[in-house]
């Protein structure tokens, strides 16, 4: 897209979801599939007098994410009040961080069209969800399930330009998520919830404009397509010489148009302060040492490594490295079968088509990293053909039996005994003397027709290359 001598400027608020088994401040159950208000106690239900304690493994989640994103950790951390009125907020704050969060100063590095870029993150900070209102005509339900569930807010710098990069940098956070194994990333089921800031000004002009948030959307896609329309709409309304304000608005998938929430005007005055209920959040050297030694090694990395360990393209590396798993299992079978251009083809073709189709991750594949490295090893050493190993495959993933035994128990060894192939091309040649005469007089492109008969007469088990070397051998004579 060109906006001719405008230029956008995003940052994204990413909240993630902490895949901690209880709250954060309290032993409630996380579990997503309760009945309304199954994972309620006194404190997620806000009554007087009780006390939050903060959840261990949600103070070492963030940290970790905090470090996979280069951030620093502080070492004494503040968790504040954000004070206002909602139904399903019944202490009347959140507890969340505000002035000292936990993590600051970081950046993270991804692939977009083709290039590593390299955003900041100004800050991530731990905070409780808040419960979950249904509205339904003149009734309003509330569930608290959702009360007290622990969330890490990621923040950029506003620093990104353009909706393909915010969508680019979102799907880069999920992934790094994923990787650390602490948040689910589900944009559908609310585990992952991203706020997009946007403003646009004059190409040169240093200044921000006036920024709009767009809250609440639900996928990828639509961060890119809200992203899009928002810009159009600030340049249109520049142009017109309108003022812009600065307000909170939501996208609507429907329509493709984003339509205003709240302005400033009613933006509230949150009263932060520091919770009195709660200590500060001190981390030790030891347990920032003990979580370093944790981390996996990070998406970009895996991506840049596999290109030059394993010789893939850019788009193959990236696509197996999507998910750890999923990488995991390529190193294996590149490993064991010591071909990783077939075990990437193999990978990206026959085995993403599989796990597709009965929609199953690669966890749960029918052919295991051990099996296919066997497979493409009876291919390398010339035992099946490889159109023949397809089939194989496709018999693998129903029968779960190993290549081996497919190939033995149908018969499927490939022809490579001379004697045997010069039998069944002799055979051919007699019946097609009227191609043969051809052949010598120049069509030398029947060649591929010979040897197309051959393969079929030997239902594709035929060694090629012997066919071939028989072939040339015969009618070169
Ligand atoms: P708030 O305190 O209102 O949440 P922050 O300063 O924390 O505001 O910024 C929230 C997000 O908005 C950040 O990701 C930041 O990069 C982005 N942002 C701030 N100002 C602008 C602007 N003028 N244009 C685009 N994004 C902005
Ligand atoms: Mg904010």
């Amino acid at each position: 897209m060109s906006f001719h001598n405008y230029e956008p400027v995003i940052g994204l608020e990413i909240h993630a979801q902490l895949k901690t088994k209880s709250k954060i401040f309290c032993s409630d159950s996380t579990n997503f599939d309760a009945s309304d208000n199954e994972n309620i106690s006194p404190v997620s239900a806000g009554m007087p007098g009780t006390l939050p304690v903060l959840n261990l493994e949600a103070l070492n989640y963030s940290i970790k994410i905090g470090l996979a994103l280069n951030c620093t950790i502080d070492m004494s951390s503040v968790f504040s009040r954000k004070n206002y009125f909602y139904p399903d907020l019944p202490k009347g704050y959140q507890i969340s961080q505000y002035d000292k969060p936990i993590c600051h100063s970081g950046y993270i590095e991804f692939l977009s069209e083709d290039k590593i870029k390299k955003i900041n993150i100004s800050r991530a900070h731990m905070e409780e969800d808040a419960g979950k209102s249904t509205h339904l005509g003149d009734v309003t339900l509330i569930n608290l399930n959702r009360a007290g569930i622990p969330l890490l807010e990621i923040v950029t710098a506003p620093e990104i330009e353009s909706a393909k990069q915010a969508a680019d940098y979102a799907r880069a956070i999920r992934q790094l998520l994923r990787y650390l194994d602490v948040c689910d990333g589900n944009l559908e089921e609310g585990s992952l919830r991203c706020d997009c800031n946007i403003s646009v000004r004059k190409k040169g002009e240093k200044k921000l404009g006036t920024r709009v948030e767009i809250k609440n959307i639900n996928s990828f896609r639509f961060v890119e397509k809200a992203l899009d329309y928002e810009i159009q709409r600030q340049i249109d309304c520049i142009e017109r010489a309108e003022k812009l304000v600065q307000e909170t608005r939501l996208w609507d998938p429907d329509k493709n148009r984003t339509f205003t929430m709240r302005t400033k005007e009613d933006a509230q005055d949150y009263r932060y302060f520091p919770d009195p209920d709660l200590p500060k959040v001190k981390v030790s050297a030891k347990m920032l040492e003990q979580i370093r030694k944790e981390l996996p090694e990070l998406p970009i990395k895996k991506v840049l490594r596999f290109q030059s360990d394993y010789k893939l393209s850019d788009y193959d590396s990236n696509l197996i490295c999507q998910d750890l798993d999923f990488a995991n299992y390529f190193e294996d079978v590149a490993k064991t079968s010591n071909n990783p251009r077939a075990s990437a083809n193999w990978i990206i073709s026959e085995l993403m088509r599989e796990l597709n189709n009965h929609n199953l991750d690669i966890k749960r594949s029918h052919v295991s990293a051990k099996a296919l490295a066997e497979l493409i090893q009876l291919v390398d050493q010339g035992k099946i053909s490889g159109k023949i190993a397809k089939s194989v495959f496709v018999d693998m993933w129903s029968s779960k039996k190993t290549a081996k035994e497919i190939v033995e128990e149908k018969q499927l060894s490939q022809i490579t005994d001379p004697s045997a192939l010069e039998k069944v091309i002799q055979e051919i040649l007699d019946k097609n003397q009227d191609s043969v005469q051809q052949f010598k007089n120049g069509k030398i492109k029947l060649l591929g027709f010979f040897v197309g008969l051959a393969m079929k007469a030997t239902k594709g088990q035929a060694s090629p290359e012997i066919v071939n070397d028989i072939l040339n051998k015969k009618l070169n004579e």
